[in-house]
């Protein structure tokens, strides 16, 4: 037992959303206290999992009666311990879970929109969408088990922000429960409402602390009809710069995705991964992903992209290229990118950042960054890769071989804060797409200004005085 709640109320509790909803034995509640990182070990005795609005509403206002915090979890893929309940006996924590509000409440063809609640699986979103005709962009590694609630409460960004924008920008409507209780019906399908101030952004990317999020309206795209995918080789970082421009003017709208693969983030793949495949007959700097999409059919998108190709091969900008042939090859493509962070495991302990600085920047900020990191810890071994065509890199670092893994990690704040800075310095983020959860609740302190961080201290305040919503994220204690 770690907490103390009164146990009339844990009855009142249970109550509200009957014994499917309710877990409390340690085995049962163990899937919602450990997170994708293993760097923080959650504590909470109850996880409450409400079927509906409603239920979310009566539990969010007993809680707040009652002094009782509340962590909102989704998929529980966050990478930052956003999603982790810190429960005591003085200042009892539980867990609120999205996972049983997986509705699609509808589904409008014509109005391109879709209306699904907290608890959908992302993938099952775009699966529906699919099954309309339509395209839900939202993509990440993780889609097979993030959720709704969650990609929305860390406005997730993954490979399609290029052409569609972050989570944020998918969103049309929103309902969120309140801290005291009440329900912000927010859900409206309109692209044009300038009503006053746009509520609904103040939840996006709050990551838990101003409400809890049941339900969404979300924008849907004609779905694609010809996809092509390519892997080029690039000389340098600068390349990737060029070409990224480049293909801009060339491609338009039509390119939905452009990521970054450095050579050490490749070999860690070819190494750990037993189904991957060297893409390129030789190794080269490094590697960008590109993909188009258009309302074409497949031959046409195949010939565009190869064209294109062809063009910066002859200019010299890329020294190789392959664009796939099947669907089977596209796959392949994307496992290497998307298997960067696990095989990136196999070479020992890694510490993990998640910058932003201007695309035009990118090349100066790897070039600053990796000279000081390997000033900073010879033979570090880095790992850089990411949604390069928005600016934003991954820059891992994994330990250099042969030192102790514990006294690699003991550097995490060290490392992490000189690459923030160089990243700041040239006008960028430290926290692109991740959010700051329990792990940069000090960085948040470092890079923002005092105004920022009152601004968003009074609107915490206002919505939630009582600090029940998610303690000590981002704004920390
Ligand atoms: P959780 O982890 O459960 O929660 C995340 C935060 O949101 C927590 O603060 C939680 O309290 C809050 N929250 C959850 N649900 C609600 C709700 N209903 N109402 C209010 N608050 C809520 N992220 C990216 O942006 N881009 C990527 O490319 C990307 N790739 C990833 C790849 C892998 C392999 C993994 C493991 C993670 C990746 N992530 C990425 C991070 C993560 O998947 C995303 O942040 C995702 O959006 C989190 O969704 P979730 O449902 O798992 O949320
Ligand atoms: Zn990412």
């Amino acid at each position: 037992m770690t907490s103390v709640i009164d146990l009339a109320v844990v009855r009142e509790l249970r109550d509200i959303v009957g014994p499917a909803g309710c877990r409390e034995d340690p085995a049962d509640l163990e899937p919602f206290l450990t997170e994708s990182r293993r760097l923080y070990r959650g504590v909470a005795d109850l996880v409450l999992m409400p079927a509906t609005t409603e239920e979310a509403a009566a539990i969010i206002g007993l809680c707040s009666r009652h002094g009782i915090a509340v962590v909102p979890q989704g998929g529980n893929t966050g990478l930052v311990g956003g999603a982790v309940a810190r429960s005591t006996p003085e200042a009892p924590e539980i867990i609120l879970s999205a996972r049983r509000m997986a509705d699609i409440r509808e589904l409008d063809p014509d109005n391109y929109t879709i209306t699904a609640e907290a608890g959908c699986v992302l993938a099952d979103l775009q699966s529906a969408a699919a099954e309309a005709d339509r395209f839900f962009p939202l993509s990440l590694a993780s889609e097979g088990s993030c959720m709704l609630g969650g990609n929305l409460s860390t406005n997730a960004g993954g490979t399609n922000v290029l052409r569609f924008g972050t989570a944020r920008e998918l969103v049309l409507g929103l309902e969120v429960v309140l801290p005291d209780g009440r329900v912000f019906d927010g859900l409206r399908s309109l692209r044009k409402d300038n009503a006053g101030f746009d509520l609904k952004q103040l939840f996006i990317g709050a990551e838990g602390t101003l409400g809890f999020i049941t339900a969404a309206t979300c924008k849907l795209y004609p779905r694609p009809r010809g996809v092509a995918t390519a892997v080029v080789a690039l000389p340098d970082a600068a390349a990737a710069i060029a070409l990224h421009s480049r293909a801009r003017l060339a491609l338009g709208d039509e390119l939905i995705a452009f990521e970054l693969m450095s050579r050490q983030a490749l070999e860690f793949v070819l190494a750990y991964l037993p189904a991957a495949r060297e893409p390129l007959a030789r190794p080269a700097p490094w590697y960008l992903l590109l993909e188009i999409a258009t309302a074409r059919d497949q031959a046409g998108t195949e010939e565009e992209l190869e064209d294109f190709l062809g063009d910066c091969l002859e200019s010299g900008l890329v020294l190789d290229g392959v664009a796939a042939r099947s669907e089977a090859q596209r796959e392949a493509f994307w496992l290497l990118r998307h298997s960067i962070s696990d095989a990136q495991k196999g070479g020992g302990a890694s510490i993990k950042n998640d910058i932003s600085v201007p695309v035009s920047r990118v090349a100066e900020f790897l070039g600053r960054a990796t000279q000081q990191v390997t000033e900073l810890v010879p033979g570090v071994r880095v790992v850089a890769f990411g949604h390069v065509g928005d600016g934003n890199i991954h820059f891992n670092l994994t330990q250099p071989p042969g030192m102790e893994a514990a006294a690699f990690v003991d550097l995490w704040d060290s490392l992490t804060g000189e690459v923030n800075a160089i990243a700041v310095d040239l006008g960028g983020s430290f926290s692109a797409e991740h959010g700051i959860g329990l792990l940069k609740v000090r960085e948040l302190r470092r890079f923002r200004s005092g105004v920022e961080l009152d601004l968003m201290r009074a609107i915490k305040q206002q919505l939630d005085p009582a600090g029940i919503m998610n303690p000590g994220k981002i704004l920390g204690d």
